[in-house]
């Protein structure tokens, strides 16, 4: 055995091999060692924790490729190849030995794995046919068809193209003695008078193509576009399993991130293993609002900022490294986002753009440079504690409006604390929905208080928009208001309020046990403890806001309360994890900003499709973004807003009209 293994490496053909192996193999791992060096530049953050989750999450995500199906063509075609991919890969480990030290090894005589192997091969191409069919007819708009593109569908076609013809014509040479039920068919039709000797001599001349086709698309891999194709596993096995509503600390020293240093090393490998096939654009409201905002493009610039700057900061030629903020990203594409997470839900390979959008804001804040309306209301948060500008004394003022005076949480012990909120305490539109909760509250039994002026905006929003100085401001006054009070559990009307105490107070030593009010209604409903005077009559669609059902989970409590009110819901084509944004989060609702369509107006299309009577929220800022996209879009009197808790109200006989003067001041909102 010994001496037929170094008969074949001291042969030309072995040589040959040993020389293209070593070769291909040392550019590989001398890219592969950059790119890890570069990786290593960014700030070091824990990634190999819960094992378990992380085994569950890459099987889900990347062996059965879960979120390519949301275009299930794609998710088909996709799993072709890749499963393709794997399955060649044992064949290609067993040719690599037979290369390199003459030794066949017995699996690629195995009949099963055999047939296995030449039906991949085939559904590889069909995958492939699939991928370029949609490139070229059906191509959405933040696709590119590059060069690289082509040559990478190439390359994979090339494979299976030197795969079924060397083995085909081995078998007629009698090199090869079992194939599968494709590659026999291609020998019985194209090859059927091909003598023995030929059929060797073309199945070598195929399989040293082949051979030199995987090492050439080993270093094409780590230095093209396509690097995804190494990294998307890695990216995906080390994805970040915090809550998605909790972003990552600031540092205080320097907030934010404008160079590669500052980011951590799996915001650096988003670059990495991004493989540009535009899902977090196609679903991201600030694109398709003609904003400057591409979230591919932020990841595609991050990737050029590491390769580019990484060098020079290998080099140490540290004092020429750019920043990322205006020398790669401009700050209009960073204040675009709405922080609304479609982008991470939809990413393929596990990317996450809100936490390194944020990074960036917060370098923006830090050094000054913020729009002068953002900067007011920053002043006003400050000042106020909300973004309303008004005084602590105004935010109980809608309470004014109840027959009953809802109790003092600072002073007596209750059960529930209801964190009202800013946009339910001082938002004229979203008056009918706040007064709604408390009668509903108080009819359902429920023991509850607020903290009266003590209360502060709760920071969620603060903090996206970068300023984590006030964010942190915020919430310590609000824990502080919070300490004075007896109560054990905080129930809210507003989505951001819940996200950010339930995820990230925390952090402050403050956990709190939290609910979104529709899953106490959804529990009091089920447990036959809430029923209703009457059936709602009424044909309605549900919008789930952002931090509600993206963010933290609940999709399916405000439909069982729909359900259980008797109404017609209809769904809209984007629902669930697939919402559409309103356009208010991430501190958008204070920034103005020149688009083609708003994302709100362009939600508002989506419902009239319906034909439905109202449009349901459950979220008091949705309240006042769709009365103006409703007014916006020309649709005044053909559809009305209104927060699932007015409709429970209504069917309690809870509910009063908002009188003439409210109605003209929420006109006028
Ligand atoms: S979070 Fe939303 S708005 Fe921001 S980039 Fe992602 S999809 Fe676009
Ligand atoms: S970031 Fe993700 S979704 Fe966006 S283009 Fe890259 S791989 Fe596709």
């Amino acid at each position: 055995m010994f001496s037929s293994i170094m008969a074949h490496i001291t042969s030309p053909a072995g040589i040959a091999f040993w020389l293209m192996f070593i070769i291909s193999w040392g550019i590989f791992l001398q890219r592969f060692i950059f790119l890890v060096r570069l990786l290593m530049l960014g700030k070091k953050e824990k990634r190999l924790d819960k094992i378990d989750e992380r085994i569950k999450y890459f099987i889900k995500n990347v062996i059965f490729g879960q979120k390519l199906f949301d275009i299930p063509y794609m998710g088909i075609a996709h799993l072709m190849v890749f499963w393709g991919f794997l399955i060649f890969g044992i064949k290609t480990g067993c040719e690599f030995v037979n290369g390199l030290v003459g030794i066949k090894i017995p699996v690629l005589e195995w009949t099963p794995y055999v047939y296995v192997l030449d039906m991949f091969a085939l559904l590889v191409i069909l995958g492939l046919f699939a991928g370029t069919v949609r490139r070229i007819f059906f191509k959405p708009e933040p696709v590119k068809n590059s060069l690289d593109a082509c040559l990478c569908l190439f390359l994979i076609f090339f494979l299976m193209i030197t795969y079924f013809i060397g083995e085909a014509a081995g078998f007629m040479g009698g090199e090869v003695t079992v194939i599968g039920p494709f590659t026999a068919l291609l020998a019985g039709v194209f090859m059927n008078n091909m003598a023995a000797a030929t059929g060797v001599t073309v199945c070598h001349i195929f399989w040293w193509a082949h051979m030199s086709g995987i090492l050439f698309f080993l270093d094409y891999i780590v230095y093209s576009k396509h690097l995804h194709l190494a990294t998307c596993p890695f990216n995906s096995f080390l994805v970040n399993l915090e809550p998605k509503g909790k972003l990552p600390p600031s540092d205080e020293k320097s907030p934010g991130a404008g160079r590669i240093d500052e980011f951590s090393w799996p915001q650096l490998m988003d670059g990495y293993a991004c493989s540009e096939c535009g899902r977090c654009a196609m679903n991201c409201p600030a694109y398709n609002s003609g904003s400057k905002l591409s979230p591919q493009e932020i990841i595609h610039e991050m990737k050029v900022h590491i390769l580019t700057e990484g060098s020079k900061m290998l080099k140490k030629n540290g004092s020429e490294v750019k920043s990322i903020i205006g020398d790669y990203i401009k700050p209009e594409e960073l204040w675009g986002c709405y922080t609304c997470y479609s982008c991470v839900e939809r990413c393929p390979v596990s990317n996450c753009h809100v936490p390194s959008i944020v990074q960036m804001r917060r370098k923006l804040i830090d050094k000054g440079e913020v729009d002068e309306k953002l900067s007011e209301v920053l002043n006003f948060f400050g000042r106020y504690g909300n973004s309303f500008g008004q005084s602590e004394r105004n935010r109980t003022k809608w309470t004014k409006k109840l027959d009953f005076k809802i109790r003092d949480a600072r002073k007596e012990e209750v059960e529930y604390l209801w964190f009202v909120g800013d946009y339910a305490s001082y938002d004229l539109s979203a008056a009918p929905a706040t007064l709604s909760a408390a009668r509903v509250f108080k009819k359902a039994g429920l023991d509850f208080g607020i903290l009266y002026e003590a209360e502060r905006n709760a920071g969620n929003d603060v903090r996206r928009i970068g300023e984590e100085g006030l964010f942190e401001m915020l919430v310590e006054k609000n824990i502080e208001a919070m300490g004075k009070g007896k109560f054990k559990k905080i129930i809210t009307t507003d989505p951001h309020t819940y996200n950010v105490i339930k995820n990230e107070y925390p952090k402050f030593n403050a956990t709190y046990e939290i609910y979104h009010y529709t899953e106490i209604l959804d529990d009091l409903i089920k447990k036959g403890h809430l029923k209703f005077n009457k059936k709602i009559e009424k044909s309605v669609t549900y919008h789930d806001p952002c931090y509600l059902g993206r963010y933290n989970g609940i999709f399916e409590e405000p439909r069982d309360i729909l359900k259980a009110l008797g109404v017609n819901l209809l769904e809209m084509p984007r629902n669930r994890s697939f919402s559409y944004c309103c356009g208010a989060g991430g501190g958008k609702i204070w920034m103005e900003e020149e688009l083609k369509e708003r994302p709100g107006y362009n939600r508002i299309k989506e419902a009239m499709e319906l034909k439905v009577d109202s449009f349901v929220v459950a979220c008091p800022k949705d309240i006042s973004m769709f009365i103006d996209a409703v007014k916006g879009t020309g649709n005044d009197g053909k559809i009305v807003i209104k927060d699932i808790i007015e409709l429970v109200a209504e069917a309690m006989g809870e509910y009063s009209q908002p009188d003439k003067k409210e109605d003209k001041e929420k006109a006028a909102v």
